[in-house]
């Protein structure tokens, strides 16, 4: 048996970035740019007026206002599409409409609403004058040319994953077509004696085949193409035969026939007309999972043909496509971005797994108080498709464990996500450890004060054992909490305290959520047993030993060396602890930006 991981290093291993193609942009939703786009033109090509209203010198408006209008000539009007017949001499105003060229002399657009042109309609009054009610700056309510994109300019580099943005972005380059890596055609084929189409009558023993719907519209959701090659039959002769259609394929997924039964023998076909990648997969649902090449020989040339045998069972078969198939299609088309994003939740319910393999459990993930909850939806049978329609994530309980218990933190794919959206931004976190007087403290608060120096917005976390003395006697909050409130938030113009009862001592990872997401980095001191990054802080003089096994730890702050791997900083020096924090943990990778 190996591991989801192995398994997904071996199906994207086989699995090539296919060819570019050019085609019109609007067909190009989702794909990703194969060519570096630059502009051959200013956006927009001329200055023009950002509002409805008249076009003037600003010095003409100097002093206007609603007692004292400063009243110009008007020579002309001028409208989006057209080019202006006039210039605006000193004195004189062009009427203007949003969009239209500012005409030659202008330098700022006064808006409709600051002139008295309203009242000017409703008395009849003279319209080849306008009065102006403000002084405007040179500038005001114009948009210059080139503001949004000049020409030359690296718009759009390749590898971007074109969204509606960058498609309305090419369109405003004048461009109607665009470079970008071909969609994958994947064939799909169900196998098994007992399906019938959905247009068919149920017969005793048969059901209606669902796998070919639900991984058809996977792959449309995920960018490839979808091929359905119908129903193969239980006979290595219906499967070959089904099989060799699909060879013209990029891809080619079948669903049954994998596990160990009389009549699973996809694996028998893959074996006899390419090679078996492999058989089964720690996880569950879906541990029969093949995967292979399929070889086809084309005018003399081998054609070898990525096969992923997906397991029947309706929940395994879009289980495992979930983890293999999906990123296989994704990276075939160009995306760097692989993964799902994963959250972190607290599960409602608790979940047995007796049998070591990493559980998908089908959840239904809602959003409360900045805190999210998954909650299974219901019977888990690898059979009950509902299962999966009720989700909209798969709490992933990691294999070897005996399963969670209700309020325990668990990690959840979010299947409704898109990949770009990453996983939901971790705060990056640093527990401080060390004996009693190794110096923790002093260094938290000598690293709170280098990062807020180096800019960064820090929140500290201190383990209080012996209990915490905001909550005073007395007080109004202290009141609410005798009164039975679960949890107290006091509030002033500057500070925000949340005191909330627990009913056991929290560990870092339940305590992390109620950080806001606007901070930057969390220092924390202590805990010490829990899985965050640890750096040790240890003085000779305390003994030669350390209080955590360094294979837990990211790094020593030491005054003595130690024989080891794990990266070694000077006691004393803030800066390099400092600067080992920030490399490693709160710096991002530089961000994609066009
Ligand atoms: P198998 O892996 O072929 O042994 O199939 C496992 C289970 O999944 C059996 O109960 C099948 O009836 C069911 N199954 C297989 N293929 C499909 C399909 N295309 N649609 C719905 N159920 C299926
Ligand atoms: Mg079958």
């Amino acid at each position: 048996m190996i591991s989801v991981e192995e398994a997904l290093e071996k199906v994207l291993n086989y699995v090539e970035v296919l060819e570019p193609e050019r085609k019109p942009i609007l067909d190009c939703l989702g794909q990703v740019l194969a060519e570096d786009v630059y502009s051959t033109i200013d956006i927009p090509p001329l200055d023009n007026s950002a509002m409805d209203g008249y076009a003037l010198r600003a010095r003409d408006t100097l002093g206007a206002s609603e007692s004292s209008p400063r009243y110009l000539v008007v020579v002309g009007e001028v409208a989006a599409g057209s080019m202006p017949a006039q210039e605006v001499r000193p004195g004189t105003a062009i009427r203007i409409m949003t969009g239209a060229p500012l005409p030659g002399g202008a330098d700022a657009v006064v808006r409709f609403e600051d002139t008295d042109e309203v009242n000017r309609k409703l008395s009849g009054g003279d319209l080849s004058h306008i009065g102006i009610l403000c002084q405007v700056e040179k500038g005001a309510d114009v948009r210059g040319r080139g503001e949004d994109i000049a020409r030359g300019d690296l718009i759009l580099k390749k590898g971007k994953v074109l969204r509606p943005q960058e498609i309305g972005v090419l369109a405003s380059l004048g461009l109607s077509t665009a470079l970008v890596i071909r969609r994958p055609v994947v064939a799909i084929l169900a196998t098994g004696d007992e399906l019938i189409g959905v247009d068919q009558p149920l017969a005793p023993g048969k059901i209606h085949d669902s796998n070919n719907y639900t991984i058809a519209a996977e792959v449309s959701r995920y960018g490839g193409i979808p091929k359905i090659l119908g129903i193969g039959r239980d006979s290595v002769q219906s499967l070959t035969k089904k099989i060799y259609e699909g060879l013209d394929a990029d891809m080619l997924t079948t669903s049954g026939g994998v596990s160990k039964g009389d009549y699973d023998i996809v694996k028998n076909v893959l074996a006899e007309h390419g090679e078996v990648g492999f058989w089964t997969v720690c996880m569950k649902p879906g541990k029969p999972l093949a995967f292979g090449v399929i070889r086809k020989t084309r005018g003399g040339k081998v054609k070898k043909v990525p096969h992923l045998g997906l397991p029947g069972n309706p929940v395994s078969s879009m289980v495992t496509f979930e983890q293999f198939a999906r990123p296989a299609i994704l990276k075939m088309m160009g995306k760097k971005i692989l993964a799902k994003p994963v959250i972190r939740a607290i599960i409602d319910d608790d979940i047995v797994d007796t049998d070591e393999r990493r559980l998908f459990a089908r959840v239904s993930v809602t959003r409360r108080g900045g805190q999210y909850y998954a909650s299974v939806t219901g019977p888990q049978g690898s059979g009950i498709l509902t299962s999966m329609a009720k989700a909209n994530g798969l709490a992933i309980i990691p294999e070897g464990g005996k399963g969670v218990k209700a309020g325990d933190m668990v990690e959840v794919q979010m299947l409704d996500w898109g990949e770009e959206q990453g996983d939901v931004e971790k705060l990056p976190v640093v527990s401080i450890v060390g004996k009693s007087q190794s110096g923790k403290t002093v260094l938290m608060e000598q690293l709170i004060a280098e990062f807020k120096r180096r800019g960064y917005k820090v929140a500290a976390i201190k383990h209080g054992r012996g209990g915490m003395k905001i909550d005073h006697p007395g007080k109004d909050s202290w009141r609410f909490a005798q009164a039975g409130s679960d949890a107290v938030l006091i509030s002033s113009p500057d500070k925000l305290a949340f005191i909330k009862s627990v009913d056991h001592d929290l560990g870092i990872e339940e305590i992390l959520p109620t950080v806001g997401p606007e901070f930057d980095l969390v220092l924390v001191e202590g805990f010490k047993k829990s899985k965050i990054p640890k750096i040790e802080v240890h003085r000779k003089g305390l003994g030669h030993d350390l209080s955590c096994s360094p294979e837990e730890l990211s790094a020593i702050v030491t005054d003595e060396s130690f024989d080891t791997d794990i990266p070694q900083l000077p006691w004393g020096d803030t800066v390099t602890v400092a600067d080992f924090i920030e490399k490693n943990f709160v710096l991002k990778s530089p961000s994609n930006a066009c």
